[in-house]
């Protein structure tokens, strides 16, 4: 480790759409915001092609693209963007007290106000024709791409109120809505099952499983087999929706802030505050709700004004 130690006034950790937007905020405010990007630079917006949803982009726009821009709207302003992996946090719970974090287990930062912004990742089955379909019809998000399958036939796969959920949105937008669920029941609550049970273009097929998708650089159907009998089948889609959850990026935070029982970390009402003063969190890393790039970059806003505060509050 080296012994050089950087004091700066605001540390920002990740660089998806929460990162960045703190950064246009926090810059603007003169805090000198230094941000890591961690090794997902620009965050889950990177791994999609097409974004249709964020304002500002009447004919969609390019998720790499995207956080490019927003990249560069950051450094504008003075952001320092750092690549590199938050590793340890050693976070003061003394309003004024200086936060230390060790960032690629050598460089030694210590902040007065913090912005977590790590985002969460979202789980796949792992099947290789599953990774290598993902943004070829393959999504993890279907408030984000369902639009794209208007009026097509869709697969989604999952047995949680997140999968019950996507399902049911889905069945608005498209023809036919399979929901693949693994086991014999399913985990959702009682009134998402109702609300799945009499959805008139959507089936349920249980004790199913995905055995491969099928289809060279996009989506083309999915052959599936039943867990019990074994017995294969192909069912015509072009989307497949993986509703199997989500992790948030937490690990680090274990032990030092407050997390729900599912890892997202806890903020208090409707602000960015963590229970430690001057450490805030934003985007997808506190919201399990939501998940989608503008409410991200709406809490990276409120999260940069929470510091400000916090640091004038100092003075
Ligand atoms: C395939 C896909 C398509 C999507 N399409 C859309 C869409 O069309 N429209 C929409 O609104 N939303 C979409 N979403 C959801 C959207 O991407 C997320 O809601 C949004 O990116 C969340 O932003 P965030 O800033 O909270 O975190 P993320 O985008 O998850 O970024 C997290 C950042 O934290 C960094 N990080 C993590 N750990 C560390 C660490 N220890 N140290 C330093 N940095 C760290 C990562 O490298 C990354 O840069 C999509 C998601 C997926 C997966």
């Amino acid at each position: 480790m080296s012994d050089k130690i950087e004091r700066i006034k605001c540390l920002i950790i990740g660089s998806g759409p929460a990162g960045y937007t703190a950064a246009i905020y926090a810059a603007r405010a003169d805090l000198k915001p230094v941000l890591y990007t961690g090794m997902q630079m620009g965050g889950q917006l990177t791994t999609t092609t097409e974004v249709d949803n964020f304002p500002g982009y009447p004919n969609g726009t390019d998720g790499t693209a995207m956080m490019e821009d927003l990249k560069n709207q950051a450094e504008r302003f003075g952001t320092e963007v750092r690549f590199g992996l938050v590793t340890k946090v050693d976070f003061s719970n003394k309003v004024g007290g200086i936060h230390k974090v060790v960032v690629d287990e050598t460089t030694q930062i210590e902040a007065e106000a913090v912005i977590i912004s790590t985002g969460a990742t979202a789980k796949y089955l792992g099947l290789e024709s599953e990774q290598r379909l993902i943004g070829g019809g393959v999504s993890a998000c279907a408030t984000c791409d369902g639009f794209f399958y208007r009026k097509q036939d869709v697969i989604v796969v999952g047995a949680g109120d997140t999968a019950a959920e996507e399902a049911t949105y889905l069945s608005n937008i498209c023809n036919k809505v399979t929901l693949l669920v693994r086991k014999d029941y399913m985990r959702a609550s009682k009134a998402m099952q109702h609300r799945v049970n009499k959805t008139a273009n959507l089936e349920v097929k249980f004790n199913t499983e995905i055995d491969e998708v099928l289809g060279d650089t996009v989506v083309e159907g999915v052959r599936v087999f039943n867990n019990i009998s074994g017995e294969k089948e192909v069912i015509d889609v072009t989307g497949v929706f993986i509703a199997i959850g989500h992790k948030p990026n937490t690990e680090i935070f274990k032990g030092i802030l407050e997390m729900d029982e599912t890892g997202y970390l806890k903020t208090k009402g409707k602000t960015t505050k963590t229970n430690l003063p001057g450490v805030f969190a934003a985007g997808d890393v506190q919201d399990k709700e939501y998940r989608q790039a503008v409410t991200a970059a709406g809490t990276g806003c409120m999260a940069a004004l929470d510091a400000e505060r916090y640091l004038g509050s100092l003075e």
